[in-house]
């Protein structure tokens, strides 16, 4: 061995021997829309002061990286309204030009996409998320609170010409979108996109009983095989998502149900708010906060050590319960922890 050799990583891995190689991270808690069942109405945003900067996250995910981490994916809030948020995705593509990171991707409404799409490509991203709920202008208005369709549309759109392979996100909810579900994926494998399903998770106080929003995957998967012919895929994208082919599209259906079957023995995946706070579950209170060390010296050592402290107590796993009137699992919403 060459004694000059810097000493080898020691990886991340949990008490349960789960490597953790995923980090997503959240660059905002802001979002230029209100989806019915990610924010109540009159959202309280976070003081600039306590958001971590852009260099900051970019620190933040370096260190990651260096302790392993193979891909990052930038959610919010609705990352692409923050600042300047592309000096993040250049940055970070250093990483992979020189491999220390396989993949650097974003999860976001689309709103934005249109002005952003060819510089993500630029960045190195190749893969994003795009949440879409409905192709019905007034039901999309009515369920973002106020959004424009046409803006998304046209996003994923230039996503799609830019080269970005776009997979689509679903929330299942009851009485809103279970009749469009067929529609939804003739519209997506019409196009070359992945649909995902995702059952709604009970985070955040909420006006409406969350009860009223829960619509089983397993209701929506039954309705859908009427009309289609869907067989398990091995297909896997390191997510909790499981795959269907469907022979008539030719495309592929994801579920995400962390309600109806909890997917956690193989959680690779840790989660860092925009003020640095870690969470090692996304249905856990457990948190590290990293904005501290972060802070205090420009040696990554104490961030480092934070890291791995936390990671040394991620949880088994969550344990949510949807049912009339019960508590959110957690009381921060899901733009706080980020999707
Ligand atoms: N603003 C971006 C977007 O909408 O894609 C990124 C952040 S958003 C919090 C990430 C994902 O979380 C979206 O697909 C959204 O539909 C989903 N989401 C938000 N609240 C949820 C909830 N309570 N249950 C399940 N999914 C939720
Ligand atoms: Fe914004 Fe995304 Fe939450 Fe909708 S789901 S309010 S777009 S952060």
């Amino acid at each position: 061995m060459n004694a000059h050799a810097p000493p080898a990583v020691q990886p991340l891995v949990d008490p349960f021997g789960r490597a953790i190689a995923y980090v997503r991270v959240s660059v905002t808690d802001r979002c230029d829309y209100r989806c019915v069942y990610c924010m109540s109405e009159d959202m309280n945003f976070l003081p600039k002061r306590d958001v971590l900067s852009l260099e900051e996250l970019d620190r933040l995910c370096a260190a990651f990286v260096g302790l392993g981490a193979r891909r990052i994916r930038i959610t919010g809030g609705e990352p692409l309204v923050r600042r300047n948020v592309m000096s993040l995705f250049h940055g970070l593509s250093r990483h992979l030009a020189v491999g220390t990171l396989d993949e650097v991707t974003l999860t976001t409404n689309g709103s934005q996409l249109a002005r952003f799409a060819r510089e993500l490509v630029d960045c190195g991203v190749k893969r994003i998320n795009v949440s879409l709920d409905t192709l019905d202008p007034l039901k999309f208005r009515h369920v973002t609170r106020w959004g424009d369709l046409g803006a998304v549309l046209a996003g994923v759109n230039a996503g799609s010409a830019a080269g970005l392979k776009v997979k689509i996100n679903t929330v299942a909810l009851k009485g809103f979108n279970e009749d469009e579900a067929l529609s939804l994926v003739e519209w997506a494998h019409g196009r070359g996109f992945d649909l995902t399903f995702i059952e709604v998770m009970p985070l955040g106080a909420m006006e409406r009983d969350r009860a009223d929003q829960f619509l089983p995957l397993t209701e929506l998967r039954a309705r859908l095989e009427s009309s289609l012919s869907m067989t398990p895929s091995s297909y896997a994208t390191g997510g909790p998502a499981r795959y269907y082919n469907v022979k008539e599209t030719g495309g592929r259906i994801g579920f995400i149900t962390p309600l109806t079957h909890n997917f956690c023995e193989n959680c690779n995946r840790v989660r860092v708010t925009c003020t640095g706070t870690l969470y090692m579950c996304l249905g856990q209170e457990d948190a590290a906060d990293l904005r501290e060390p972060l802070r205090r010296s420009t040696s990554d050592a104490p961030l480092l050590s934070a890291i791995r402290a936390a990671i040394a107590r991620k949880p088994k796993g969550h344990d949510f319960v949807i049912a009339r009137s019960a508590s959110p699992a957690t009381e921060r919403h899901m733009n706080t922890t980020g999707g």
